[in-house]
């Protein structure tokens, strides 16, 4: 970790400055290993040349982590992950309108030949792939816990709310077509939490803080962070849609 790093963790971290993501491209979205981003070495650092889109946070950031390749033949073994400063020359974003999140400042990133010192160099020769890959379990993990807090906050919510609204002279949760329905995500939502707590402990516990992480523990929290992701965020949909029913 250089100064500037640590420098570019502080700001982010304290919230004095907006970050950024820059994966997806024009035409590489699902296909986010065969970048066409192209990054080539000069004596004091790398230069990034190349598009993103979808860049979430991208309109106001000061720093986008982009990744790009040395040779578009092997992405694999020359990704490099970079910490673009907007300080730096060539970085221009415009704001793209997406109806499902209008509210969202997302950017279509064009990267003109912006040259990075070396210094905010993340991952060189390969060492971005295995970067990319490695945060997006703990991203995944992130991902769960926030869906079981909306779950959860939709569910008490909705709990509360039946328990004191009457109709035809009863508490409507009393009604089984309510009170069923209710129980039926309690039951969802207990299920999730506890996936998304040992799908956690087992990364902390075995990964993050492990003196050695372990290899099993890796490929496990990679398919169940991904299926819990998945499973969480309809879950999410499900809880969100039903409480409204269930309260009018
Ligand atoms: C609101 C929002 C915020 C985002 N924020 C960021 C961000 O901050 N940084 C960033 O880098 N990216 C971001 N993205 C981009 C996101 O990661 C991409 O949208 C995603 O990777 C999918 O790429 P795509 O949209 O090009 O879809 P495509 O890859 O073109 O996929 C189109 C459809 O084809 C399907 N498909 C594709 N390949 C296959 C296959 N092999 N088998 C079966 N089906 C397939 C997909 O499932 C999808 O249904 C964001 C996207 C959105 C919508």
């Amino acid at each position: 970790e250089t100064s500037e790093i640590l420098k570019v963790q502080d700001d982010l971290m304290s919230g004095k400055e907006i970050g950024c993501i820059g994966i997806t491209e024009p035409e590489r979205g699902s296909d986010a290993v065969n970048l066409t981003t192209t990054c080539t070495k000069v004596d004091d650092g790398i230069v990034f040349s190349g598009e993103k889109v979808f860049t979430t946070n991208g309109p106001k950031a000061k720093y986008f982590a982009c990744y790009g390749v040395y040779d578009t033949e092997h992405p694999r073994q020359t990704m490099v992950q970079g910490m673009l400063s907007r300080d730096f020359a060539g970085i221009e974003t415009k704001r793209l309108k997406i109806n499902s999140v209008p509210r969202v400042h997302i950017a279509h990133t064009y990267l003109n030949d912006v040259k990075v010192p070396m210094e905010y160099i993340l991952g060189d020769n390969g060492r971005g792939y295995h970067n990319l890959f490695d945060g997006l379990v703990p991203e995944r993990l992130g991902i769960m816990g926030s869906g079981v807090g909306i779950c959860w906050a939709g569910l008490i919510y909705a709990i509360i709310y039946t328990n004191l609204r009457q109709q035809f002279g009863k508490n409507v949760i009393n009604y089984q077509g309510v009170g069923y329905s209710l129980g039926d995500l309690l039951s969802k939502c207990s299920a999730a939490t506890s996936l998304a707590f040992q799908a956690a402990t087992i990364y902390d516990d075995k990964i993050l803080f492990a003196d050695k992480p372990s290899k099993e523990a890796e490929r496990w929290v990679a398919g169940v962070s991904s299926q819990g992701k998945y499973l969480v965020s309809k879950l999410t949909h499900e809880v969100c849609y039903e409480v409204q029913q269930q309260m009018g």
